[in-house]
């Protein structure tokens, strides 16, 4: 008989898993053979560039890189990435103190709570959000207080909002633009009062900069760094899994100040030994290449982001047109909750999405579709390719869009 087998708190107290009805309806699907669309995942289909993989093979060759790396990475990879955002962000860094490697950008984010978070810490949190900054908080037993990302504030948090007693008290504070899920992008003005608040209640500022490479339409989004006074207060979390089409490859990096860096390097070096060093060599190839292998990927999302958003509103349905990012933030139309309405998706249209409730409370009322699926299989143009037929007649039945829903209502975010 199995000994009786009780989890730690930590994981019992993890919130439901709001997506194992859609998941179970998923499967349904597959098992009735309908050929899903799945716009539900953040994982670009586009293969990595062939001059990465070659330098991969290449390295994996090396019996030098048979051994165990070093867990803050090869120096070689650190100086790649300070030369990176010099190149292009104008930003210095130095690549021993201020550039840590890590095995992407999650390990790393999880790993920040390790940490500088203790028992009733309270962390400043985005809602709705990319789950593992509360999550890693949850786990070190800190207290998250949500900042909900509204229309009406371009989905940037309001730091204004947040009582002046909870900001003394607060330790570290998360942000991401470009925005997963909403697609909102930061400028210079929002940064800088971020560092000034940073400041003015000595809190910690991570900034997760994953997709900072995936901007359309010519535009560049900028590095937190880059704003004076930054490095004083935070550090950010970049990643090669978005920028290269390197999800699989698991390596990203943290850079900026040289506290925060050291003190999560000295986590890591006590429960990981880094990157595959032929991993790391792959890397410090895509970032010298830079832009060069980029672009082509940049175009693709481009324009199935053109193709979505413009069949998304000849359907009535409100959506905003995101200048970074491949995911789409669609408001639900007037009378479905977003469970309901990526349901419909799923069940009659054989759509995959993402219920906006389920990156949290303050994303209800909307669905994160991403365009990481080639275009013929959702364009209304080419409707006559099997899936995409019902999801076009679907979006013709719907009600229209709710522009006047009850956006300004008061969600219960911190219980
Ligand atoms: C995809 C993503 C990451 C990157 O994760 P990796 O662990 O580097 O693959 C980080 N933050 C956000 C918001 C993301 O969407």
């Amino acid at each position: 008989m199995a000994i009786s087998i009780r989890k730690a708190k930590r994981i019992n107290e993890l919130p439901p898993y709001l997506f194992a009805e859609i998941d179970r309806r998923k499967r349904a699907a597959l098992a009735r053979g309908v050929d899903l669309i799945d716009l539900g995942v953040g994982d670009p289909d586009i293969p990595t560039p062939p001059k990465i993989v070659e330098k991969l093979m290449e390295g994996a060759s090396k019996p030098v890189n048979h051994r165990y790396p070093n867990s803050a990475g090869l120096l070689e990879f650190r100086q790649a990435v300070a030369d990176w955002y010099k190149r292009r962000f104008g930003v210095e860094l130095d690549p021993v103190k201020e550039v840590l490697s890590l095995i992407g950008s999650k390990e790393g984010i999880a790993n920040m709570s390790v940490a500088f978070v203790d028992p009733g810490d309270l962390v400043l949190v985005p809602n709705p959000c990319y789950p593992v900054y509360h999550i890693g908080a949850s786990f070190c037993g800190g207290r998250n207080y949500f900042l909900p990302l509204t229309k009406e504030n371009d989905f940037l948090p309001d730091l204004n909002a947040i009582p002046v007693e909870l900001a003394r008290q607060a330790k570290m504070l998360w942000i991401n633009y470009p925005n997963n899920p909403t697609g909102a992008v930061a400028e210079k003005e929002f940064f800088a009062a971020v560092v000034e608040f940073a400041h003015r209640h000595n809190i910690i500022v991570c900034h997760d900069a994953a997709y900072t490479e995936m901007g359309f339409d010519g535009y560049r989004p900028m590095s937190f760094l880059e704003v004076d006074g930054a490095k004083e207060v935070g550090m950010e979390f970049h990643s090669l899994s978005k920028t290269f089409n390197m999800t699989g490859w698991r390596i990203g990096m943290a850079v900026g100040n040289h506290e925060l860096v050291g003190a999560l390097a000295q986590v890591k070096s006590n429960v990981d030994s880094g990157i595959f060093q032929a991993v790391q060599e792959a890397a410090i190839e895509a970032l010298r290449l830079g832009d060069e292998i980029v672009e082509p990927s940049r175009k693709v999302f481009q324009e199935r982001r053109d193709i979505l958003v413009s069949g998304l509103r000849s359907a009535g349905i409100e959506c905003e047109k995101p200048r970074a990012t491949f995911y789409v933030w669609v408001s639900v139309p007037k009378g479905l909750t977003s469970a309901q309405f990526a349901t419909r998706l799923l069940d009659e249209a054989g759509v995959v999405t993402t219920p906006g409730n389920g990156l949290g409370e303050a994303g209800e009322g909307y669905v994160r579709f991403t365009v990481c699926v080639d275009k013929k299989r959702f364009d209304p143009g080419v409707a006559d390719v099997g899936a995409a037929e019902s999801f076009v007649q679907l979006l013709d039945t719907l009600p229209v869009a709710g522009a006047e829903r009850d956006r300004g209502e008061h969600y219960p975010l911190n219980h």
